[in-house]
């Protein structure tokens, strides 16, 4: 048994909702999956102060809640679940959920996201569940750590330039790299070496991180090459050591780049699969905001509704 959906769209962050609300204002009756993760990347972030129309910020979770009512409010069907396999080799795309059940859709708009890469550190992710000083984006979050001294993890350009972000904002950035020399682009490792308030310690890696129940105190670090353990005070502890686009289940069909980011057509969310549209950090390395991902399913819902206009011609 199969059920025909007219657009279907896979995941629940800012760019799915987004996606769902103009979909949904044109009559597309869109159904939503909402994922392993509903509100994605934004329910693991305290305070979102660069969302324009906040004026005050909002808390991610809080956000995310407010997107899905609004989402609901134009009758968008949210359900809970997840794709597990799909098949785009026909005219119709095929969709599977957990469940079992099988998805035959006219449009599908992918807003899987990425995640970022963690350490895996027991104490990193207890402060990253407590809010109280990981962070995976310095973006989102550096502006909380002005005036204060942070530790970044990582040695590519991500790092780099989250690490250079930082520097404007904090009276000192310690970088932590693994081995003794970058992974990051010339240019972006000469920016950090030149930055006089960033150190930099090669053939480091963190221990632990040190706080006092509630919020993040500091870094312990080990070199690598001589097992001397110390300490360094810090109040932010930002990871930057990758992310993870969720992308694997439709790699069969979809071009990506090496890292699994699904490419999109310049200047549009059409992939290279007629009648599916990707949004958000799942084709998007660069920029990752909630606003931009936003933005892309704004794209995505306009292209799908396009598609589907000519289809029924
Ligand atoms: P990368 O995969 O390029 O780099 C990840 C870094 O994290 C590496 O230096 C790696 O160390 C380090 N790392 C991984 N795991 C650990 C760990 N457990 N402990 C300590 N360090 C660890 O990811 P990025 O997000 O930096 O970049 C992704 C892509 O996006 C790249 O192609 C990059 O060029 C691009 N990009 C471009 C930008 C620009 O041009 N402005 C800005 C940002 C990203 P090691 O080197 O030892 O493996």
């Amino acid at each position: 048994m199969s059920e025909h959906v007219k657009c279907l769209i896979i995941g629940s962050g800012p760019a799915g909702y987004t996606a769902a609300i103009y979909a949904a204002r044109a009559n597309m009756k869109p159904v939503l999956y909402q994922g392993t993760q509903p509100g994605g990347q934004l329910t693991t972030t305290n305070e979102v102060e660069n969302f324009p129309g906040y004026p005050n910020g909002v808390t991610g979770p809080e956000m995310m809640i407010q997107l899905q009512d609004q989402a609901k409010r134009f009758e968008t069907d949210i359900r809970d679940g997840w794709v597990t396999k799909v098949d785009f080799s026909g005219p119709v795309h095929k969709v599977w959920i957990h469940d079992g059940k099988e998805i035959h859709c006219d449009a599908v708009i992918i807003s899987t996201g990425a995640s970022a890469k963690y350490l895996g550190l027991a104490s990193e992710q207890k402060y990253l569940q407590l809010g109280g000083g990981v962070s995976a984006c310095a973006v989102c979050d550096g502006f909380f750590y002005r005036n204060q001294e942070v530790v970044i993890v990582g040695a590519g350009d991500s790092a780099c330039e989250e690490a250079h972000y930082l520097s404007k904002l904090c009276t000192k950035v310690t970088m932590l790299v693994r081995r003794d020399e970058f992974r990051a682009s010339k240019i972006m490792v000469a920016r950090v070496t030149k930055t006089e308030n960033i150190e930099i310690l090669y053939n480091t890696e963190t221990e632990e991180v040190l706080g006092d129940g509630q919020v993040v105190t500091g870094v312990r670090v080990k070199n690598n090459l001589t097992q001397v353990v110390h300490d360094i005070p810090a109040t932010g502890f930002f990871v930057a050591i990758g992310h993870q686009p969720n992308t694997d289940i439709f790699k069969d069909y979809l071009n990506m780049d090496e890292t699994g980011y699904i490419k999109n057509v310049p200047g549009s969310t059409k992939t290279n699969i007629a009648g599916v549209f990707v949004s958000g950090d799942a084709a998007d390395h660069v920029y990752r905001q909630a606003i931009t991902a936003a933005g892309t399913g704004c794209m995505a819902a306009l292209d799908a509704e396009r598609y589907l206009a000519a289809l029924e011609g």
